[in-house]
């Protein structure tokens, strides 16, 4: 395991997925019901952008700091205002953005007491981080195990309600297929629970194959959404982000459609292709 997400903390994919997740949470607030997330590869949850690892890569120079750093925050839709709203209460009183959230601090923070956390992360050194930062927090569990088999652990929850995160590092050749496999499992498990699941887009070919794969797994209301920096079809860079959402609530097209492109725009991010489409809808049909 070579991956330490501080050297892409706050980075263009960091915030597509983190307004995503920072509205989908919004959205479970809307009722007084508990919900759960489970956070399959949580990272370390809480990250300092002026660290030695993140200054080395520089990626939030080019991802959540041209936003904020820029005009760009104040043109972005509603739909961005959780996750803006969450950045401000982090650095209340600091100039800019220094701390940035990871998945488990964005859940966190928009939890309530009735809601509750798990989150499951497999490097050594990063879970000892993650717990120190959720020490006695009773509302949260950080385990140290595989992701993967986390999902088969603790789905169903008792809740029945609220979002399962699947944001691995895709260093194994074989991550599309696997995240596949996992949120069939899963959706098995818990045909009812949201799904947010985060990918790279890299050459076309592998993208339209991870579609495929994902809509053959029959699984209905399911939605791909992308955000691309480049039009390049090349397999050895990022060229975007793309986001699977399966059950995601009433609305998220239409948030997403205003949401993606004025992120693109903030963020700089060129011309390549942006928006989401289903891949089955809700009765299970390909769109
Ligand atoms: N979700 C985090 C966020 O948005 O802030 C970032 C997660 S980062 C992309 C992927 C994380 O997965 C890394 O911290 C890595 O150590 C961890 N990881 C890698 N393989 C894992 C596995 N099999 N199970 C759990 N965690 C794993």
């Amino acid at each position: 395991m070579n991956y330490r997400h501080i050297f892409h903390a706050g980075n263009a994919a960091d915030v597509m997925k983190h307004a995503v997740l920072a509205w989908l949470l919004d959205r479970l607030l809307a009722k007084e019901t508990p919900f759960f997330v489970l956070d399959t590869h949580a990272g370390i949850g809480r990250y300092d952008l002026d660290d030695q690892a993140a200054s080395r890569t520089g990626e939030a120079l080019r991802g959540i700091r041209r936003v904020m750093d820029g005009n760009g925050a104040a043109s972005l839709p509603e739909g961005a205002k959780p996750y803006l709203d969450l950045l401000a209460r982090l650095n209340e009183g600091a100039a800019g953005v220094r701390t940035y959230p990871g998945s488990p601090l964005i859940a966190r923070m928009m939890m309530r007491e009735q809601d509750r956390l798990l989150l499951a992360e497999l490097h050594a050194d990063d879970v000892q981080t993650l717990r120190s930062l959720f020490r006695g927090d009773v509302q949260v569990s950080v385990h140290h195990m595989d992701g993967w088999l986390s999902l088969k652990a603790h789905l169903p929850p008792k809740e029945r309600r609220g979002l399962v995160v699947i944001d691995p590092p895709f260093e194994a050749p074989d991550e599309y297929e696997r995240l596949v496999a996992a949120l069939a499992l899963a959706h098995r498990r818990w045909a009812t629970g949201q799904y947010l699941l985060w990918y790279p887009v890299k050459d076309r070919a592998a993208v339209w194959q991870f579609h495929q794969m994902l809509e053959d797994t029959g699984i209905p209301k399911m939605l791909a959404a992308e955000l691309c920096w480049s039009d390049d079809d090349r397999s050895d860079r990022l060229n975007g982000s793309g986001l699977i959402l399966v059950n995601p609530p009433w609305k998220t097209e239409e948030t997403l459609s205003s949401l993606l492109p004025a992120l693109q725009t903030a963020l700089a991010a060129g011309v390549g292709p942006v928006g989401c489409r289903w891949l089955r809808d809700e009765n299970g049909k390909p769109a």
